[in-house]
C-alpha cells in the first residue's frame, strides 16, 4: 500500500516542515500544496524539487536522486532513504537587531524588519534547512536573523557615523544591496528592509549633534527608545551562526571609576567621566577650551561647530569633517574629497 506524503497541519507562518519518515518507497504519493515545494535531501545534499500537485514517485520524476541511487543494482525495487523537506513559498517577515560599530568605531545599535521568500528551494534546503540542520520555523527565523545581523554589521562598519545617520536612506539602500546578494546565495529573495531604529552611545550622540545640525531634538529623543529593543533582538541563539554581537560589548560597558580618570566640574565639583562634555550633575560644559560664540559669548566645548546656547555657527578653523583637509570659508564641498561642508 503506497503511502501519501503530505505537509499536514501547516500553520500560518510555518516556513518549513520535515516529513518524519525517511524511508520512501517507489510508488508513494507525494502531495504538494499551493505555495509549497518539496525537496529531497540525502547525505547532506538537496536533489529533486517538486512543486504543487500530486506526484507518484518513480525513477522518472526523481532523476537526480535516481542517478545517485542507481549505483546499487535493483535499487528501483526497494525503498530508499531520503529526507523530504517541505518549504513554504509564501512571503515572510523577519526581525533584525544587533550592536555594531561604524568606521570610526562609534558603537551602533539598530533594529528593524525584513521581508523575504524562498526563491530557489533546492539552494535553500542545501545551504540552510538540510545543510545547517535547521528544520523548524523558529530556528530558521533565528538563523536568518543572525545571518542578516552579521552582514548588516559588516556593511555598517564601512560607514562613518555621519553617513549612517545623515544618509540613512542611502546607507540602508546600500546595505539592502549587500543583503540581497547574501540572501540570494542561500536561495532567498530579500523583498524589503526597514530600519525602525538606530542609535549610538550618548557621548557619540553629543559629538554627532555638534558635527551636524541635521539631527533635530525630536529625532534625538526618538533614538532613546531604540536601545532596549535592539538589545532584546540581539539576544538571539542564532548568534551561534554568527550574529556578530560579541564583537563590541566592551564599548557599551560603563567606564569604572577605578580605571577611568575623572574630570571635576568647575562649578559644582561633581566627578565626571573624562569623555563627558557636560557635567552630569549641573549640566555646565566641562571642556570649554573651544570657541566662544561671536553672538552671545558663551564658551563652547572643543570642536563645537555651533553654539550650545544660541545655535550660531562658530568660527572654528575650517576643516573637512571627513578627511580633515583645510577648507576656505564659504566653500560648499571639500576640494580634496568632495564631502559636503557644514556652513
Ligand atoms: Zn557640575
Ligand atoms: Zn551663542
Ligand atoms: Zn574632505
Amino acid at each position: 500500500m503506497p503511502k501519501v506524503i503530505e505537509w499536514v497541519g501547516a500553520k500560518e507562518g510555518d516556513m518549513v516542515w520535515r516529513y518524519p519518515n525517511e524511508e520512501i518507497a517507489w510508488g508513494d504519493v507525494l502531495v504538494v500544496h499551493e505555495y509549497e515545494a518539496a525537496v529531497f535531501f540525502r547525505d547532506g545534499k538537496a536533489y529533486d524539487v517538486f512543486r504543487a500537485g500530486r506526484h507518484v514517485l518513480t525513477t522518472a520524476n526523481l532523476p537526480l536522486l535516481t542517478k545517485v541511487l542507481s549505483i546499487i543494482s535493483g535499487f528501483d525495487k526497494v525503498p530508499f532513504r531520503a529526507t523530504i523537506v517541505f518549504v513554504s513559498l509564501k512571503q515572510f517577515q523577519g526581525r533584525f537587531g544587533a550592536q555594531g560599530q561604524t568606521k570610526e568605531l562609534a558603537p551602533l545599535k539598530f533594529y528593524g524588519s525584513f521581508w523575504f521568500r524562498v526563491e530557489d528551494s533546492n539552494l535553500f534546503v542545501n545551504e540552510v534547512v538540510g545543510g545547517q540542520g535547521v528544520y523548524t520555523t523558529e530556528r530558521l527565523q533565528e538563523f536568518l536573523r543572525g545571518y542578516f545581523n552579521e552582514r548588516l554589521i559588516d556593511t555598517l562598519s564601512q560607514y562613518s557615523l555621519i553617513e549612517v545617520y545623515g544618509k540613512l536612506d542611502e546607507t540602508s539602500f546600500l546595505a539592502k544591496n549587500v543583503l540581497y546578494d547574501a540572501f540570494k546565495r542561500i536561495g532567498l529573495e530579500l523583498i524589503d528592509v526597514k530600519f525602525e531604529g538606530i542609535d549610538t552611545t550618548p557621548e557619540w550622540r553629543d559629538r554627532l549633534f555638534y558635527l551636524r545640525t541635521g539631527v533635530l531634538a525630536p529625532e534625538v529623543l526618538r533614538m532613546e527608545t531604540v536601545q532596549k529593543t535592539a538589545e532584546s533582538l540581539s539576544k538571539s541563539p542564532g548568534a551561534a551562526v554568527g550574529a556578530g554581537i560579541a564583537i563590541i560589548p566592551p564599548l557599551f560597558q560603563q567606564p569604572t571609576t577605578q580605571t577611568q580618570p575623572m574630570v571635576l566640574c568647575p562649578k559644582c565639583g561633581f566627578q565626571n567621566p573624562q569623555t563627558a562634555k557636560f557635567c552630569g550633575n549641573c549640566g555646565v560644559p566641562l571642556q570649554v577650551a573651544g570657541p566662544s560664540c561671536p553672538k552671545c559669548g558663551t564658551a563652547n566645548p572643543t570642536g563645537a561647530k555651533f553654539c550650545m546656547n544660541c545655535g550660531s555657527p562658530l568660527q572654528t578653523s575650517n576643516k573637512c569633517n571627513r578627511c580633515g583637509s583645510e577648507v576656505q570659508p564659504g566653500m560648499k564641498f571639500c576640494p580634496n574629497c568632495g564631502e559636503k561642508l557644514v556652513q
